[in-house]
């Protein structure tokens, strides 16, 4: 039986490129989309055609709703026993200072990179804990450097809320340790990927690159690849752990 795999927001880029680098890997993979249905169908044929197995499942993340739908279609679509959680769809909006953030702004950040990504975790742990009749698994968790540096002046909500995932990473690594499921983030920074063009600045990568000690953005590949590893059976004493991704910086 396949290895069912889940991945938020996987319609673009890290989460697109981490869909098909999961399936070429064996998985089973839950391509999860928003909005983006012809992007995320897109992602589901590559992988088709390269001979793996996806299903493009459309759910609001930011919802209790939408996150119970996608893990019950997930269940209805791919079947097999669920082994992995991608943690990766997020958001952010225009740079600006924190004084000119209203309360929709910032509950929409939290809702979408907090809240949706603790019930997501929740739904994955019912479904792959020893405690409750699964095999164990592995969640990873796309936070962001953006954690440790805390973006001032462009995005403090968006950098806080990825310290909130950080803190979701560290401890339901020790609640669930004994249970069979691993739980480990990404911080990745400089990603070419449209993200930027919701902040605002759609060339962003490439007005910070000379900053980054490699000088250069990273790719979606890239990430994936990081991913891909904590997901697999290669990282099976590795939990509770962070890898940055973001060249040096
Ligand atoms: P992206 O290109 O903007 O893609 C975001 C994905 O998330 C899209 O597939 C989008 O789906 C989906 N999404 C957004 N809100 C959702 C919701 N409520 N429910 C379900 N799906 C939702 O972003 P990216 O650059 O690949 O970033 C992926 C992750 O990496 C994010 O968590 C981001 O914070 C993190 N990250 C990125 C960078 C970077 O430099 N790019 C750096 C640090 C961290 P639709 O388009 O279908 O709506």
């Amino acid at each position: 039986m396949m290895k069912t795999l889940i991945i938020t927001g996987a319609s673009r880029g890290i989460g697109a490129a981490t869909a098909r680098l999961a399936a070429e890997n064996g998985y089973a993979v839950a391509v999860n989309y928003n909005r983006n249905q012809a992007a995320a169908l897109s992602v589901v044929e590559d992988i088709h055609s390269a001979g793996g197995t996806a299903e493009a499942i459309c759910a609001d993340i930011s919802t209790e709703k939408g996150v119970l739908h996608l893990f019950s279609e997930t269940d209805r679509l791919l079947q097999g026993q669920l082994a992995g959680l991608v943690n990766n769809a997020g958001i952010l909006e225009t740079q600006m200072r924190l004084e000119d953030m209203d309360i929709k702004r910032l509950e929409r950040i939290f809702t979408a990179n907090i809240t949706g990504q603790f019930l997501c975790a929740r739904e994955a742990v019912k479904r792959m804990s020893t405690r409750h009749g699964g095999s164990g698994g592995s969640i990873v968790n796309v936070s962001s450097l953006a954690a440790k540096t805390g973006a001032p002046n462009e995005y403090l909500d968006y950098a806080a809320s990825k310290a909130a995932l950080d803190a979701l990473t560290i401890g339901l690594s020790k609640e669930v340790a004994a249970e069979g499921i691993r739980v480990n983030g990404v911080r990745p920074a400089f990603i070419y990927t449209d993200i930027h063009a919701d902040g605002g600045e759609p060339g962003r990568v490439d007005r910070i690159k000379e900053s980054i000690p490699m000088k250069r953005g990273g790719t979606p590949q890239e990430v994936a690849e990081a991913i891909v590893w904590l997901l697999s059976d290669k990282a099976s004493y590795t939990t509770g752990s962070f890898i940055d991704l973001a060249g040096g910086r």
